[in-house]
């Protein structure tokens, strides 16, 4: 294989998509997980047997910034069953019987939510289900929150510091360039702004964001968006989605403030820069203003026939996807996200959840073992490493449970892009051995508090 790569990263192939964005018609049978991105589980507002309607709420998100979850079709409430998520956990879920009639909840329209104060939007947005993609999949309001609450900085007199977000940088293309979801929802935009425009000033009012930054990919033709920065005073900045990772929440932030970014505990956000996808800032125009609730989402079928874009309900079956896009045969392995940071699943009965941006698949005769042999001490991955680490260490680290070493060395520094194990001439599993020592280190310390 023929490796094209740059300091701090690796050159990619875009995938190129007819640019459609295709509808899946609902199923009659969708599965709700009740935890949605990280955080706890939402807590039950309605019992089996109930009728419900699409948008309905049917679980309040725990604490006060978790998202609400609603009904993606109308019909009947059914079991709650054990779910059984790629990452090893098991989440209850919730089962609904389509009633083939795609009955809405009545809209409770706004048409200035700009006058509701920022708590009020905020709250919106949380009861709206809105989440943060493109990292972290979290409740876009918890997001916000942790952004911008005051906290313990100054150990001698235990004062805190306000964290303000200074930045809000909008991303309008796939951290990866194998995706096209983000690019093909671009395209539908063309010169009507006017829900991104909403999107971006209700963020703006919530957090008192000095400066908005619309981050494109240099070959995106966006004029609807870039007259809206022009209008706005909005930085545009365009950045090569070839060069993987730089569409990332570190490397947006990198170039929005000329800095390097913190990304221990993907603490991004806490540099005082927001970085968020064009499909969360448009969930957040709807769920201000029209009170739309996120009952679906965009995702990229990415396989050896090529790559679609498709629009689905949530809790669709992902078989259901794979049919529409016309790569259900000769499957050898599935990818749920896309091939850089994607995790593998063996089975296609699983639902479409907020968390998945993608579906990754790969032919039988595509399929190759990890061989993780001993590393050879070449350094590729040292040069790829967008964060400076030195992967080859961190991943010998982990394999041999020097977990102390391994958080000198900054593990939790590690944005897991993948690019170190692409380009090892050993197969090492880098990205898992950086998962497993994190996993190890934070259950030693939740064990010892
Ligand atoms: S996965 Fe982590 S260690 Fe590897 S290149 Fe990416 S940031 Fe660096
Ligand atoms: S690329 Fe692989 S073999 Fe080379 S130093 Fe890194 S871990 Fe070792």
């Amino acid at each position: 294989m023929d490796i094209s790569f740059f300091s701090r990263g690796i050159k990619l192939s875009r995938q190129v998509t007819s640019g459609k964005i295709e509808q899946i018609p609902p199923s009659e049978r969708v599965v709700l997980p009740l935890q949605q991105g990280s955080g706890p589980p939402a807590e039950l507002s309605i019992e089996i047997g109930d009728a419900v309607e699409v948008g309905q709420t049917l679980a309040r998100g725990a604490s006060n910034s978790g998202a609400d979850l609603h009904a993606s079709i109308s019909g009947e409430v059914t079991a709650i069953e054990d779910l059984h998520f790629p990452n090893g956990t098991t989440v209850k879920a919730l089962v609904i019987e389509g009633d083939g009639k795609d009955t809405w909840i009545e809209p409770d329209r706004d048409d200035k939510p700009l006058i509701a104060s920022p708590d009020e939007l905020l709250e919106r947005i949380r009861c709206g289900g809105v989440i943060r993609e493109g990292g972290e999949t979290k409740s876009l309001a918890q997001v916000i929150d942790e952004a911008m609450s005051p906290r313990g900085h100054l150990f001698s007199t235990g004062s805190t510091v306000a964290k303000p977000v200074r930045h809000i940088a909008v991303r309008f293309a796939d951290q990866d360039p194998h995706l096209n979801a983000l690019a093909a929802l671009t395209a539908t935009i063309g010169d009507e702004t006017a829900d991104l425009d909403l999107g971006v000033k209700v963020l703006a009012a919530i957090t008192g964001a000095e400066q908005i930054h619309f981050v494109l990919d240099n070959k995106q033709n966006s004029p609807g968006v870039d007259k809206l920065a022009e209008e706005n005073d909005y930085v545009v900045l365009r950045l090569d989605a070839a060069n993987y990772p730089d569409l990332s929440s570190p490397m947006v932030a990198r170039a929005v403030s000329g800095k390097e970014p913190d990304t221990a505990f993907k603490r991004v956000h806490e540099n005082g820069i927001l970085v968020l996808d064009v499909d969360t800032v448009l969930q957040t125009a709807l769920a201000v203003r029209d009170r739309r609730p996120v009952v679906d989402r965009l995702i990229t079928v990415y396989g050896p026939a090529g790559a679609g874009v498709f629009k689905a309900r949530l809790g669709t079956p992902l078989a259901d996807i794979v049919s529409a896009a016309g790569q259900e045969k000769n499957i050898g392995k599935m990818v749920l996200g896309g091939p850089m940071k994607g995790l593998a699943h063996h089975t296609l009965d699983f639902p479409l959840t907020k968390e998945i941006p993608a579906i990754t698949l790969f032919a039988q005769n595509q399929v190759t073992l990890a061989v993780n042999d001993p590393c050879v001490g070449c350094g590729l991955c040292a040069m790829v490493c967008p964060i400076r680490l030195t992967p080859g260490m961190l991943s010998r680290y982990c394999e041999f449970s020097s977990w102390d070493l391994a958080q000198e060395a900054h593990l939790f520094s590690c944005i897991e892009c993948g690019c170190c194990a692409y380009v090892c001439p050993a197969g090492r599993s880098m990205v898992q051995f950086m998962v497993q020592g994190k996993t190890e280190l934070l259950s030693t310390r939740r064990s010892e508090s």
